[in-house]
């Protein structure tokens, strides 16, 4: 196991994780940077911070690490201001992971028209390719390979008088996921695709005085940790602005059929966020019980794999009463590491990430609940680790359907070839697996499970249906000499 793949595990990887506040009278850029720390599950390897004061100069700090490792004390104080945008990323690794860190920070025009701004962006454009041909040809020079600078010198170019009318045009020209902050020298704006496919949250914080001030979050959990209160989800198709004269809204597009990502509900965001207004934890223990409902096995005990499958693993062990335990310890600190493991360290491969407890799991037939696999790896070191500490039957429990199809929405599973259920039966899967028994929530006892609707979210990983036309083609993707084509 190489560092990467410990790091990664098995999990498919949400693109990035926004943040957006205007807030005279607050210290912006502390409140984005903790408002990042809630969201650090949507990217570990890039963040950054971009801030000003109304009609200051704009200050981008980011660079390539957490939350906790880019920022100093110092660098809050020199991004002092009343405005702020922030972003936490993924990216692969290469000589421009730094370039497609954001936020991105942009100027154009001249002779007195000349537009600054600062974007950060979650999603995935698939038309990025064309785009980027057409600026190109138009004179825009890029520096990354990222559809996010794509986005902003679109903006950066349009029509100069007002802002929210270049995000207009620049809107209509967009195609695929985006949900977006971005500022300028005196006001903050958000915006989201007309899919609504990644998500995008609104929220107020009302200062002593009683002074209400807004800001945008891909989740509400960002909200909490600023003691912001959750008003609404940003409308796909809306432009948000947030400035002196408080908020403002406008529906720049109409929205099209709803796709918001049916994943956010099963793993990215975090169980303490409200998805569809309701807080994921109790719908992911309800997907746990679905399962038990939809294969009931007889057992000894429920284990999760921690900590993507706790919730689920709870709902499953309370709808067949069976006891629940914890089988393993996971180590919380495994994050990103440079440091290859060796050859003798290899050979323990997972154990890094999670030990489990002999005295738990000897002699006892077992339910494993985990919430997605993706290539396969990491639950086959799972069921070899769980027999080798004594469990005498080992049946995995998945509360999600099995993924066989590429996402294209900013989530990194891009090939067929990654995904252990392409091209094979579940009975061919288990085999893989090495596990007594294997089953999949499937799409129909998920969406029940979940209380929402078929026709209002993207399931395409699942189902193979892509609700942006042109997507299977997969047309947005960037490759420029020596670039990372990964996206925010
Ligand atoms: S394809 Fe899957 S991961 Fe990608 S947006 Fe749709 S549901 Fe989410």
């Amino acid at each position: 196991m190489s560092a990467t793949s410990c790091e990664r595990g098995d999990k498919p990887r949400e693109e990035c994780g926004v943040f957006g506040l205007f807030a005279p009278g607050h210290d912006a850029s502390r409140l984005c940077y903790f408002a990042l720390y809630a969201l650090q599950h949507r990217g570990q390897e890039s963040a950054g911070i971009a801030a000003a004061d109304r009609g200051g100069e704009i200050i981008t700090r980011r660079e390539l690490g957490l939350v906790s490792q880019v920022f100093s004390e110092n660098d809050l104080r020199t991004l002092a201001g009343e405005l702020a945008i922030g972003h936490v990323r993924y990216s692969t690794t290469g000589a421009n992971a730094w370039e497609n860190s954001q936020p991105v920070h942009v100027f154009s025009g001249s002779n007195g028209s000349r537009r600054e701004l600062a974007l950060a962006h979650n999603g995935n454009l698939i038309n990025a390719l064309e785009l980027h041909e057409q600026l190109s040809g138009e004179g825009v020079q890029f520096s990354s390979s990222s559809d996010s600078e794509i986005i902003a010198a679109a903006i950066a170019g349009g029509p100069q008088e007002q802002l929210e009318d270049a995000i207009a045009g620049t809107m209509a020209r967009l195609r695929g996921a985006y949900s977006v902050v971005a500022m300028t020298r005196d006001r903050v704006v958000a915006f989201r695709d007309p899919h609504g496919i990644r998500p995008l949250v609104l929220g107020v914080l009302e200062d002593r005085a009683g002074a209400q001030r807004y800001c945008v979050a891909s989740e509400s959990c960002a909200l909490d940790i600023i003691g912001a209160r959750y008003l609404r989800d940003v409308t796909p198709g809306e432009i948000v602005t947030l400035a002196e004269d408080g908020l403002r809204s406008r529906m720049a597009m109409p929205s099209a059929r709803g796709a918001l990502c049916i994943f956010e509900y099963i793993y990215f965001a975090r169980p303490d966020s409200l998805m569809g207004g309701e807080r994921l934890h109790a719908a992911r223990g309800r997907m746990g019980a679905a399962l038990w409902r939809e294969a009931p096995v007889a057992a000894d005990l429920v284990i999760a794999v921690p900590d993507s499958g706790n919730a689920a693993a709870r709902g499953f062990a309370r709808a067949a009463r069976l006891p629940q335990d914890d089988g393993f310890v996971k180590n919380r600190y495994v994050a990103r590491t440079f440091i290859e493991p060796g050859e003798e360290l290899r050979r323990h491969g997972l154990r890094l990430k999670f030990n489990p407890i002999p005295e738990v799991i000897a002699g006892k037939r077992l339910v494993v609940v985990d919430d997605s696999i993706v290539r396969g790896n990491t639950t086959r070191q799972i069921v070899g680790m769980l027999r080798e500490a004594g469990a005498s039957e080992v049946h995995m429990r998945i509360s999600a359907p099995p993924i066989r199809h590429p996402c294209h929405y900013g989530i990194d599973m891009s090939t067929h070839e990654e995904m252990i259920a392409h091209g094979r039966s579940i009975e061919q899967i288990a085999a893989e697996l090495g596990c007594d028994s294997l089953h999949y929530l499937s799409l129909r006892g998920l969406y029940e499970a979940l209380g929402v609707e078929v026709a209002e979210h993207c399931d395409a990983c699942f189902s193979g249906r892509y609700p942006v036309a042109g997507s299977g083609a997969a047309t947005g993707k960037l490759a420029l000499a020596g670039s990372s084509p990964r996206t925010g």
